[in-house]
């Protein structure tokens, strides 16, 4: 399966802020031949984080090593991914954030001296051998800074904060993957699915997968326009409403304002009664509904706006059932 990503800064879709800035650091680092900056990138899942990093190695033509967070557990395994880079190559680690704080000290260490301090022996008798690095660039992602020590964000020389994107670039990114499948989407067709994206272009993109193996199934002909009332039958089979909230952000809402009289709701207790896990609901479900003006996160807990007290008695205070099961 295609993955659909953009491979260079042109084909980059939204976020021209960030792209004209980047586009500027890559020219100069063309002409220097110089290492890349360090860079973190900070986001919810599915902006682009990962993508936009890849663009860099590319329009660089520098390796690209990826890794995140959670592998690197251990100060010997730190070790030995910085020993084994070479000059100018790029290091990518998602979720910089939970990487454990003695090896975040490790590597902000490298990232300024270019230097790994390795302690041999113990006691009195130990000594610190200092060992060169290439200059290598990290490239660092996140939706959580503030778990990182603040010497590690010092260290990030470029820190760029991607956006959720509006309905406009999230249906043009459907449109140009759309072709990539052989899908020809009418404009109204692609708005559709990008409100149901709700700004996050890995959720549009996973929609239209969907809509691609919904529309072999159906045996509609992939060669036609695929119109709005086509992209509205599927959204109603996924039991996507005109808000663009699927059976799951319902039943968060839905949870919120029944077992917790709209708030405040701890994390962990609200994950538990709307049967989500605490990560689904803080990373994935969560900040599309806060954007939406939905539900706010204070001091005490997440709460249900008047909006989104308006949402719920809208849909006729109906508890959602959980996810129809569909084969696509
Ligand atoms: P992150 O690293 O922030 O979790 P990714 O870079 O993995 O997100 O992006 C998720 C998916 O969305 C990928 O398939 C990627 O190609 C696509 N994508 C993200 N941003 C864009 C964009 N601006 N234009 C086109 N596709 C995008």
């Amino acid at each position: 399966m295609q993955n659909l990503r953009p491979t260079s800064l042109k084909e980059f879709i939204g976020q021209k802020r960030v792209v004209e800035e980047l586009s500027i650091y890559i020219n100069s680092v063309k002409q220097r031949r110089d290492a890349f900056p360090h860079t973190l990138f900070i986001g919810a899942p599915g902006l682009g984080k990962t993508t936009l990093s890849r663009i860099i190695a590319l329009e660089l033509r520098r390796n690209l090593k990826q890794t995140s967070g959670p592998v690197l557990d251990k100060p010997g395994i730190i070790a030995s991914l910085l020993t084994s880079l070479r000059d100018g190559d790029i290091l990518f680690i998602d979720e910089v954030h939970r990487i454990p704080k003695v090896c975040q000290e490790i590597l902000y260490t490298a990232m300024e001296d270019f230097a790994l301090d390795i302690v041999i022996g113990k006691g009195s008798a130990s000594k610190t051998i200092r060992l060169k690095l290439p200059k290598f660039t990290l490239i660092g992602a996140t939706n959580k800074p503030n778990l990182c020590l603040p010497p590690l964000l010092d260290r990030f020389q470029l820190v760029f904060k991607l956006d959720f994107y509006d309905e406009a670039e999230l249906a043009e990114i459907i449109e140009r993957a759309g072709k990539e499948l052989g899908l020809n989407l009418e404009r109204q067709a692609s708005l559709l699915l990008a409100k149901a994206g709700k700004g996050i272009p890995r959720q549009a993109l996973n929609l239209l997968r969907r809509l691609d193996n919904y529309l072999n199934g159906t045996n509609q002909g992939l060669k036609d326009l695929i119109t709005a009332d086509t992209v509205r039958e599927f959204l109603r089979l996924l039991d996507i409403d005109e808000w663009g909230l699927s059976p799951e952000d319902r039943r968060y809402l839905f949870t919120l304002y029944y077992h917790f009289n709209g708030g405040p709701a701890g994390l962990e207790s609200l994950a538990l009664a709307s049967q989500l896990s605490p990560s689904e609901l803080e990373t994935i479900f969560e900040p599309p509904l806060i954007r939406l003006g939905l539900v706010s996160r204070t001091r005490r807990g997440r709460v249900l706006t008047e909006l989104g007290k308006r949402y719920i008695l809208e849909q006729g205070l109906v508890f959602p059932k959980r996810q129809p099961n569909v084969p696509f």
